[in-house]
């Protein structure tokens, strides 16, 4: 029986890690529970490969998602990455022009597309619910979240962060992107929105002719106490300096205090990218 607060993909998902305990529960409970089950196997399945630190690789992985070949190519009809259900497992091509760190996060997203489908005695995967009925963006968010999973493992980046000692700032994340290998946004949204550690706004911008700065507002991802702020797209006053002048120094971080309204903004220049600053709002801590 379909229930009709779920999507298909994802009452499958939580019938396969959840069995039939998942009629019991909300849909909130379900994909907390969900990431659990998830995120556990996902480290187990790191750490039986032989990695304890980072950067974690995926190569070691393949087998164990039954990956019979990665192929780099100039263009997955326009995508950065698809998987490819073949007999006994799945082929991932990869577009061959992207940075290592976003072939890594495609890599990874795609593994977790495997999560939805099945398998019968070692033919074609499938689909065991209607792609027909379900909702392709939820499949994606869940592919984003399960590649997170697994190259910011919750457990080692929580001890990684306590031996660093490290504060919500650019230069932390700049860090962590390096340690990891990953982009920005994926430590940031990994760190902010996923598990809360970092109560924080982070946001890029770009530094276009005249100075001015405008902000990439797909890039904002808000802590909980940030959820009310509201970051306009052309940046002026005390924020836009800030931002102006880490963007002069380089990869520099640039520290303001904005007292009055009880925040501190730490900017950095995107090393590879030109004319781009990242940049991370917190509260002052007193
Ligand atoms: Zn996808």
């Amino acid at each position: 029986m379909q229930r009709s607060d779920l999507d298909p993909s994802e009452e499958w998902l939580a019938s396969v890690w959840l069995g039939d305990n998942y009629l019991a529960l909300s849909r909130p409970e379900i994909r907390a529970s969900l990431k659990l089950h998830i995120s556990r196997n996902l480290f187990e399945t790191i750490s039986s490969s032989g990695q304890f630190t980072p950067p974690f690789r995926i190569q070691p992985l393949l087998k164990h998602f039954r990956i019979q070949e990665l192929i780099e190519t100039f263009a997955p009809r326009g995508k950065s990455g698809m998987l490819i259900p073949t007999q006994g497992g799945f082929k991932i091509k990869v577009r061959k022009t992207d940075d290592i760190f976003r072939k890594r996060f495609t890599i990874a997203h795609e593994l977790g597309h495997t999560f939805f489908y099945d398998f019968d005695n070692g033919d074609m995967p499938f689909y065991r619910f209607s792609r027909a009925h379900s909702n392709p963006w939820l499949i994606e968010e869940y592919a984003n979240e399960i590649a997170a999973m697994l190259l910011l493992p919750e457990r080692q980046l929580v001890e990684q962060l306590s031996k660093m000692n490290g504060p919500c700032t650019a230069s932390t994340l700049l860090h962590l992107r390096d340690l990891y290998q990953v982009s920005f946004d994926v430590v940031g949204r990994r760190l902010i929105k996923d598990l809360g550690i970092w109560d924080c706004l982070m946001f890029k911008s770009t530094i276009g002719p005249g100075a001015q700065v405008s902000v990439n507002s797909v890039s904002i991802c808000k802590g909980t106490s940030f959820k009310k702020i509201r970051i306009p797209r052309t940046l002026n006053g005390e924020l836009g300096d800030a931002i102006r002048a880490a963007f002069k120094e380089g990869e520099i971080e640039r520290v303001v205090f904005m007292g009055r309204a009880g925040y501190r903004l730490s900017s950095i220049r995107v090393p590879e990218a030109k004319s781009t600053c990242v940049s991370i709002l917190s509260t002052i801590e007193h």
